[in-house]
């Protein structure tokens, strides 16, 4: 279940060498494009009873061989100004949600040392109005690195140390089991042993949550397995809804018109398909809101149905 999503991370855990080399010269270079430090947003809106604004961890640059159902050319063309040679652009945006005293957070971004850009969550919350020590919880949509990474300091400490944190019951499971590096490939082992860290550093403030229920007031939890084991997506009230959908749907363009295509970063492609098609059904006829992680900023838009797929409505 694990070797095609394995393969696929590998692809973006590579490109931490070039990091090394400084995001200014690869952009001097061209290989990153000009306003590759520059950061989205922040976005606000109002959803229920929260105050919500889309912030940004920066932006990171996916292999385009990771939707191998798609010709390139096609590919290139639903991507459009995503496109950077063999690699396309895609945003990574966390949400801030505020309600009363509650300052929560929505998934923690990559933390530094993952891609030249990415990494940048403090510095965008802090552009928002927000320390990262004025965080009251951390909710996560799923652990992999790009959402999870963030919420250890390179000196190890969590940066939201005043926070309480909410994980689904089967992903922390899944991630914390003390023999899934054994499981893994061996190039695996760095990326399973920082997950289990940033993990094991909130042990004791961790409460779990599973899907049908309301993770807190107002936000209910949406199986949307596939990805990863215990991936869930959320559902704010409010007017129609609004679902985050995060890693469901990785791309609006691609997978809008393309539900069943393959993204070589999901674990189990049946299940990940089957239920990006079920938010894809919710949000079109019950007429909600979707909102990306990955989409192109911020990240906000409707779905159509159309000859059997859908089509994306950007309202933002
Ligand atoms: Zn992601």
């Amino acid at each position: 279940m694990l070797s095609v999503s394995m393969n696929g991370k590998r692809h973006l855990l590579l490109d931490r060498r070039r990091f090394l080399s400084g995001a200014a010269g690869l952009i001097a270079a061209g290989v990153l494009p000009q306003n590759a430090l520059a950061l989205a947003g922040p976005y606000t809106f109002k959803q229920g009873a929260y105050d919500v604004t889309v912030v940004s961890d920066g932006t990171l640059l996916l292999d385009l061989a990771l939707f191998p159902d798609a010709k390139p050319e096609e590919l290139k063309a639903l991507l459009g100004a995503m496109v950077q040679g063999e690699k396309a652009q895609f945003e990574a945006s966390p949400l801030l949600l505020k309600s009363g005293s509650d300052v929560i957070l929505m998934d923690t971004g990559s933390g530094a040392g993952f891609q030249p850009t990415s990494g940048k969550l403090v510095e965008s919350l802090k552009a928002a109005g927000t320390e990262a020590g004025a965080i009251t919880k951390v909710i996560f949509t799923h652990a992999h690195p790009d959402h999870l990474w963030g919420n250890l300091g390179a000196d190890g400490k969590p940066i939201f140390a005043n926070a309480s944190f909410h994980v689904a019951e089967t992903e922390w499971n899944f991630w914390t089991a003390p023999d899934l590096a054994g499981k893994m490939p061996k190039d695996m082992e760095g990326m399973v042993k920082n997950t289990q860290a940033q993990l094991a550093a909130i042990k004791e403030k961790v409460s779990m949550f599973k899907p049908g229920a309301e993770v807190l007031p107002g936000i209910a939890v949406i199986d949307t397995s596939g990805h990863t084991p215990g991936h869930v997506s959320f559902e704010l009230a409010g007017g129609d809804g609004l679902i985050v959908t995060a890693d469901a749907i990785t791309n609006p363009f691609v997978f809008f018109a393309h539900p069943d295509w393959k993204f070589a970063f999901d674990a189990d492609h049946a299940t990940a398909a089957a239920n990006r098609k079920k938010l894809l059904d919710m949000a079109a006829t019950g007429k909600k809101k979707l909102l990306g992680y990955h989409w192109p900023y911020p990240g906000i838009g409707m779905a159509e149905a159309k000859d059997g797929a859908y089509v994306y409505v950007p309202v933002s």
